[in-house]
């Protein structure tokens, strides 16, 4: 079976058997030593010299640390889909005060909305999904960053790159990203159960001075473990042996090789979506590299092409939450190829002819 679904996607088998090395105790200096490893390259992953924070959680999780550690007055939070959705209710379920900068879900969050929007206002951070997997929208986090800077310095920019990282480049320290945050059943093709932040500094200074930060995801605490090559609680060992493999993988094919595979399977099914006459959710310029939404309102049956598919080896996936009948979306990311792309595209013209 390939899977052409936005996470969780296929491992690798030699990743997946990494998994399978007896236990080390984590406080062991083998184990440390691979923690180490792995939390030095993973910064490459998001072109920053500060740090990455690896907790045993899903991304959500991580959303939860956003804004605990970092709003202790007002922030914003952008919405455009269904995981900026999530985190807007993330922070009110855990008491934030916190404004909604909506837009239709077919439309971008843009730095010109952004701009009025953050200035006066001395929210401590502004929330973005950098790529809605919802939607199959990429939302221009480099530009927003740049206005919520120059129009509110204070404000921390925190990115969501739960579906984009690895697949796209994010450069969180030259666009000036305060924290960014991702899982490891996306572009990483690693299985689920991973999360990693990246904080730089200046986050990490503004996380020191805010109260109730909780226990399991306070940064603060995360980072003193980090600086001795550990984690505060049990950290997810199997899936860090497969992390330092994957990495190792990922810098063998070498990250700009991935992105250019990463950007010519979403052009190959972008291409054939418009050569059926299918609408892309997502408008032009802002369409993910990662995952495709098709738009198809409800013209075709999807449980029966999916099921074809199935039968073929292949899987794509429904829409996700209010467009799950009028949508379907097509991952293509982690170790997917542009070979892949092309048997699934074959399949559903035979299917849809
Ligand atoms: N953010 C985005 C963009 C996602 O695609 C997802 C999951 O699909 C999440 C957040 C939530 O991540 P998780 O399911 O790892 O908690």
């Amino acid at each position: 079976m390939r899977l052409f679904v936005p996470g969780p996607v296929d491992v690798h088998p030699d990743v997946l058997v990494a998994q399978t090395q007896a236990m080390l105790p984590h406080r062991s200096e083998e184990f440390e030593t691979i923690f180490h490893r792995a939390e030095a390259n993973a910064r490459k992953l998001f072109f920053t010299k500060y740090r990455v924070l690896i907790t045993a959680s899903s991304g959500t999780g991580l959303h939860e640390a956003a804004v605990r550690n970092f709003v202790d007055g007002r922030m914003l939070s952008c919405v455009n889909g269904g995981f900026g959705k999530r985190w807007y209710a993330v922070a009110e379920s855990n008491g934030k005060k916190v404004d909604k900068l909506e837009v239709e879900w077919n439309k971008p969050i843009t730095a010109e909305l952004v701009a009025p929007a953050v200035q006066g206002k001395d929210y401590d951070i502004i929330t973005v999904v950098h790529n809605e997997t919802s939607t199959g929208l990429m939302n221009p986090v480099k530009e927003i960053a740049a206005v919520v800077h120059e129009n509110s310095p204070d404000t921390l920019v925190i990115v969501d790159a739960v579906s984009s990282l690895s697949g796209v480049a994010l450069e969180m320290d030259a666009w000036g990203l305060d924290m960014v945050l991702t899982a490891s059943q996306k572009c990483m093709a690693l299985p689920p159960g991973l999360g990693f932040a990246a904080v730089n500094d200046r986050a990490m200074a503004r996380a020191a001075q805010v109260p109730d930060r909780g226990w399991y995801f306070d940064l603060v605490r995360m980072e003193k473990s980090r600086v001795k090559d550990s984690t505060p609680a049990t950290p997810a060992v199997s899936l860090i042996y497969a992390l330092d493999l994957q990495l190792k993988r990922i810098f063998k094919e070498g990250l700009e090789n991935r992105f250019a595979r990463h950007s010519a399977m979403a052009a190959r099914t972008h291409a054939w979506a418009s050569g059926r006459g299918l609408n892309l959710f997502a408008p032009e310029g802002y369409r993910s590299q990662t995952v495709t939404t098709v738009e198809h309102g409800g013209s075709i049956n999807f449980g029966a092409m999916n099921a074809y598919l199935i039968q073929k080896g292949m899987r794509i996936a429904n829409g996700y939450g209010e467009l799950k009948d009028k949508t379907f979306r097509i991952g293509h990311m982690g170790e997917r190829n542009l070979e892949d792309v092309k048997d699934l595209l074959a399949e559903m013209d035979l299917f849809l002819n």
